[in-house]
């Protein structure tokens, strides 16, 4: 079969290749001049650093699979994520653990202390939090609510942390002890060239062919058997029912010669600083060695027409709308909607490479069988 995937980013680029294997002829599409999509990293021309282009990227699993796939193309690099965040004119440790709350309180506490302090710091009325607002008023408190969350969130979603749903929050743990690791799965790391080199040795297939700078648009569905597209689900509709929101970002780079904050990611949890984090990219390579240092203030904002979409709404409004997108995806026959903006989902990396693995296995078991292809492999 001739298949199209639309997108080189993660999604495409693991389809095409479980595809390839399997025999087909694959035209990889990109609008951009690179591959990798939003994960894309390149050395900065200044200093040397590698550079997370489109913000920070950490790689972070419990699906084995998945780990042992992307370690099959690149060599991964042990790096655990300790993200710090100023506010108060102080810096705390995140995720909140026993270390933020003895410092933030002034006090020495043992686990279970801390734990029965921070339940009386909680809102305990509240019972089933809906929001974010609920969420961390019952689990953290008021003060820490104030001093991390509220300003910080209001800057990155644009709208009050009472418009927001709980899940949002609940990405983040509260730990009763001094693990600073910012994220609680097995296998978490850094590929040691870049994540573009990791797409790269992934697309490295004869019978894989990837065209950049070439947008798709619909017209072009009977050029193949089957497309997979990687694309925002509105935009390969023409935005025909409207805009699915998304929020966007920019980067203010500046460089400083030396270590300018001491970690990878610095957030900043008050509303009067204008961006949410700083990241600082040679902490990203801790096995390399770069005197001067390039880093990136981040400001979030809703995003226009011509901005790259980065995270999905997903309030009342969009998910209505997501619906009658469906609706009409549902309708077509030689197209399956994959990845972040095809299913309009909040999807990590190994997540992503997760459904991009299922999406080619159902494809090709259909296929195989002669049965219909579905618009969506993943619930969307
Ligand atoms: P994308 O990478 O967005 O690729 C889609 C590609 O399709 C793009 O290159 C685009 O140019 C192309 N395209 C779109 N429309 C067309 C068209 N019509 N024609 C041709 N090409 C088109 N995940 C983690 O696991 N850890 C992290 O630390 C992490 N940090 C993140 C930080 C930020 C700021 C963001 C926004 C995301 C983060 N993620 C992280 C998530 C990660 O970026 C995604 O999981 C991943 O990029 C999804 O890959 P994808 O292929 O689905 O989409
Ligand atoms: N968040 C916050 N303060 C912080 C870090 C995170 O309020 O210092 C909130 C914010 O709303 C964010 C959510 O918690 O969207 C989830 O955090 P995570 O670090 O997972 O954000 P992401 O990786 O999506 O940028």
């Amino acid at each position: 079969m001739n298949v199209c995937l639309v997108g080189a980013g993660f999604s495409g680029a693991v389809i095409g290749r479980e595809l390839a294997e399997a025999g087909h002829k694959v035209t990889i599409l990109d609008a951009r001049p690179h591959i990798a999509g939003n994960c894309h990293t390149r050395r900065d021309d200044e200093t040397d650093v590698m550079v997370h282009v489109y913000g920070p990227h950490i790689f972070h699993t419990d699906d084995q699979e998945v780990w042992d796939y992307v370690n099959r193309f690149t060599t991964f690099k042990p790096y655990v994520n300790r993200v710090k965040t100023t506010s108060k004119g102080q810096v705390f440790s995140l995720p909140v653990n026993l270390h933020t709350i003895n410092q933030f309180f002034g006090k020495t506490m043992r686990p279970d202390e801390a734990r029965a302090f921070i339940e009386e710091q909680a809102d305990t009325s509240i019972e089933d939090p809906q929001t974010f607002e609920e969420q961390a008023l019952r689990f953290v408190g008021r003060e820490f609510y104030e001093a991390f969350f509220k300003g910080y969130t209001q800057k990155q979603w644009g709208c009050h942390p009472s418009e927001l749903p709980a899940s949002i929050l609940k990405r983040l743990p509260v730990r009763f002890d001094y693990n600073d690791n910012y994220f609680f799965h097995r296998f978490q790391g850094m590929p040691e060239h870049g994540y573009t080199r990791l797409v790269e040795a992934i697309l490295d297939h004869p019978s894989i062919s990837v065209r950049l700078n070439t947008r798709f648009h619909r017209d072009q569905l009977g050029e193949y058997d089957h497309v997979f597209y990687s694309g925002p689900l509105d935009g390969f509709f023409d935005y025909e029912l409207g805009r699915l929101g998304y929020r966007t970002l920019e980067f203010e780079k500046f460089t400083y010669n030396g270590d300018y904050q001491g970690c990878a990611v610095m957030n900043y949890g008050e509303a009067s600083v204008p961006y949410t984090r700083i990241t600082e990219h040679k902490h990203f390579s801790p096995w390399e060695e770069h005197e001067a240092s390039v880093c990136y203030r981040e400001y979030s904002r809703e995003c226009g027409p011509d901005d790259v979409p980065y995270y999905p709404i997903r309030l009342v409004n969009e998910k209505a709308l997501l619906v009658r997108y469906v609706e009409q995806a549902e309708q077509l026959e030689n197209v399956t909607f994959v990845g972040r903006l095809g299913t309009y989902k909040y999807l990590d990396m190994d997540v992503t490479i997760r459904e991009a693995l299922d999406a080619a296995r159902g494809f090709l078991d259909r296929q195989a069988r002669g049965d219909q292809i579905p618009a969506f492999f993943a619930q969307v």
